[in-house]
């Protein structure tokens, strides 16, 4: 058997309904910020539970933007975790800022405990970033924020639907950032990004801010960028939109199904350790993370079954090079440190079956039993 962690080949073998979406964007030659972005924008933001949506490039620029429109730049610092994608420290490099890591806990989010000894009188934003789709502790870190009067940008790149008593990511901060990449929850053919707010103003100050900071087609306000979602992306977002529902449902229905097999077998065996499920959060799996003894020789042998697994990351991000300026050494983060030699992400993704975790389990039960 071959399990894979790719799903994009089963996922668009039908895709007659999208062409013609496009079909109909071409035939207006409706390219630039056309009518489906409005429809998609709105959608979105009803999804996320926000007063509005704004469709832009990447998520990498949501969370640029993001920053820029909160007035972050040169000599502020913004506090992150330092297990996430590079794009999250990108951001805020780009924007100007200092990135200010603080360690993680068991399940991987930020810990919100630590945050407030790293605030600083430079200190402007938290960018918590609900990784594999598990949203953070947006309660103390909102409580956090009001106090010390810091601007929270929610990296939500792998957490659309995710929540906390049933409140959405990208809901909680000033701003919630997304991504539509091909590899997150709900994607498009190529890049996009969604910025979720409940501002008035910052909606409007986003609005421009992707678009030249044009305030009508003769006016600009402000020089800006060209971030904006292509209206052709909008449309094939519209048509997935309609699967993310399905999407999230099974994906959870298969993390839970590995979680019951894994716990089983760490009844007998403790080489294997399985995130603490949290009852009043509501997870959507981007990826089904687990820590496990002797990783590598694990995932060598997962791949040697022709099991897909990954690292999501091997190199936490104040030991890679970028990071050299900001001073961190190895023994800066314990927690995040120890994970990254651990973690090991299964195959989890909606068009999976079954049989095929029975397999990735198998695989692994075989790997500790024998090979001790
Ligand atoms: C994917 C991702 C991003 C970047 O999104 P792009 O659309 O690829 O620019 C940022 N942060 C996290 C946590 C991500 O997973």
């Amino acid at each position: 058997m071959k399990v894979q962690f790719s799903y994009l080949g089963k996922q668009f073998s039908e895709v007659d309904h999208i062409l013609e979406s496009i079909r109909k964007v071409a035939l207006r030659g409706d390219f630039t910020l056309g009518k489906e972005v409005e429809a998609f924008e709105k959608k979105f933001a009803e999804l996320c539970g926000t007063k509005y949506a704004v469709g832009v490039n990447s998520g990498t620029d949501a969370l640029f933007l993001s920053l820029k429109a909160l007035g972050i730049s040169s000599g502020d610092e913004v506090i992150t975790a330092p297990n996430s994608f590079y794009a999250t420290v990108g951001a805020i490099v780009a924007a100007g800022a200092k990135p200010v890591f603080v360690d993680v806990g068991d399940d991987y989010l930020i810990n919100a405990d630590l945050i407030e000894n790293n605030i600083t009188s430079r200190t402007r934003a938290i960018v918590p970033v609900h990784l594999t789709g598990n949203i953070c502790d947006m309660y103390k870190i909102m409580g956090i924020a009001e106090r010390h009067g810091l601007s929270v940008v929610e990296d939500a790149c792998q957490a659309i639907g995710a929540s906390l008593d049933r409140k959405k990511a990208g809901s909680f901060g000033d701003m919630g950032a997304f991504s539509l990449h091909p590899l997150k929850n709900l994607n498009v053919w190529g890049d996009g990004g969604m910025i979720t707010t409940n501002s008035d103003y910052d909606y409007e100050v986003l609005c421009k801010l992707r678009n030249h900071g044009l305030k009508d087609r003769n006016t600009c306000e402000f020089y800006a960028y060209n971030s904006r979602l292509s209206t052709v992306q909008a449309a094939v977002g519209l048509e997935v939109l309609k699967d993310l529902e399905m999407v999230t449902e099974k994906r959870t229905k298969f993390a839970h199904y590995y979680d019951a097999l894994l716990n089983f077998l760490i009844k007998s065996r403790s080489q294997i350790r399985v995130p603490e499920r949290v009852r009043h959060k509501t997870q959507v799996f981007h990826l089904y993370m687990v820590l496990a003894e002797r990783r590598d020789q694990l995932l060598e042998h997962l791949l040697k079954n022709e099991i897909e697994a990954k690292i999501h990351y091997p190199v936490p991000l104040h030991l890679q090079p970028a990071s050299r300026h900001l001073g961190y050494v190895r023994g800066h983060f314990p927690v995040c440190e120890a994970q990254a030699k651990r973690v090991i992400s299964l195959p989890l993704h909606q068009h999976m079956t079954l049989e095929e975790i029975d397999y990735v389990v198998a695989a692994i039960r075989s790997f500790y039993d024998f090979k001790t």
